[in-house]
């Protein structure tokens, strides 16, 4: 579903040039749980921002399901993230003044049955009405995955979704995304750690922005 092709992504900086991702090819077929590791700045986050639409690598190409998304325009291309991809981030990244129903309805707004049943299944039925500052860390990424699977994306993009967590809500997490995984979704995890090791149906390790 998802090929990366020779794929390099060079950034300018006032210190010349830092190769982030150098000649990547990947590959993650529908249903995968792929699990990305390497230490911070191998290029993880470049990875996972060229695969959602958001970053143009500077060489080789991206192809979704067929389709080379760079060739997509910025309209077209939005659009496919809005149908296809569900996003999660270590740092949640919710609306502060949405309580947790309005967060996660953000995509999907006219699903609010689902919405109301999702909840309920991420164990949120008590905080449904509450702000993003009365929550834990554990119940603000239940709260992003439930925003990431209301529209029902074929692939979701996880990056360190739980470095801010406590074990047990880390455990829940993954396991969420397992279940996404067994209902026909696709899942790419980024870590640094050991995040997912259990459920990798492929595991790919980076090192300076290249595949070990
Ligand atoms: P990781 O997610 O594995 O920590 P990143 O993809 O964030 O790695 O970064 C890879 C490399 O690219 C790092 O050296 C980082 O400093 C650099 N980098 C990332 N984003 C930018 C940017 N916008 N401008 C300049 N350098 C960047």
């Amino acid at each position: 579903m998802l090929i990366f092709d020779n794929v390099s992504k060079h950034y300018q900086t006032a210190d010349g040039v830092v190769k982030a991702l150098d000649g990547l090819n990947l590959t993650v077929d529908k249903g995968d749980f792929a699990v990305i590791k390497g230490p911070s700045g191998c290029g993880k986050s470049t990875l996972l921002l060229h695969a959602g639409g958001m970053l143009r690598p500077t060489e080789g190409t991206i192809s979704v399901n067929g389709q080379e998304l760079y060739q997509l325009s910025n309209r077209e291309r939005g659009e496919f993230r809005q149908k296809h991809v569900g996003f999660v981030f270590q740092m949640f990244h919710l609306l502060p003044y949405l309580t947790v129903r309005e967060n996660a309805l953000l995509a999907a707004p006219n699903r609010g049955t689902e919405a109301d049943a999702l909840i309920e299944r991420l164990g949120l039925a008590e905080r449904r009405h509450h702000l993003p500052s009365a929550l834990s860390a554990g119940e603000k990424q239940r709260t992003a995955i439930a925003r990431a699977l209301l529209p029902e994306p074929d692939l979701i993009l996880a990056d360190e979704p739980t470095g801010n967590l406590d074990p047990e809500n880390a455990a829940l997490v993954m396991q969420y995304l397992r279940d996404y995984q067994a209902s026909g979704g696709t899942v790419i995890v980024v870590t640094h750690g050991t995040d997912g090791n259990q459920f990798a149906t492929r595991s790919i390790q980076l090192k300076a922005g290249a595949q070990i």
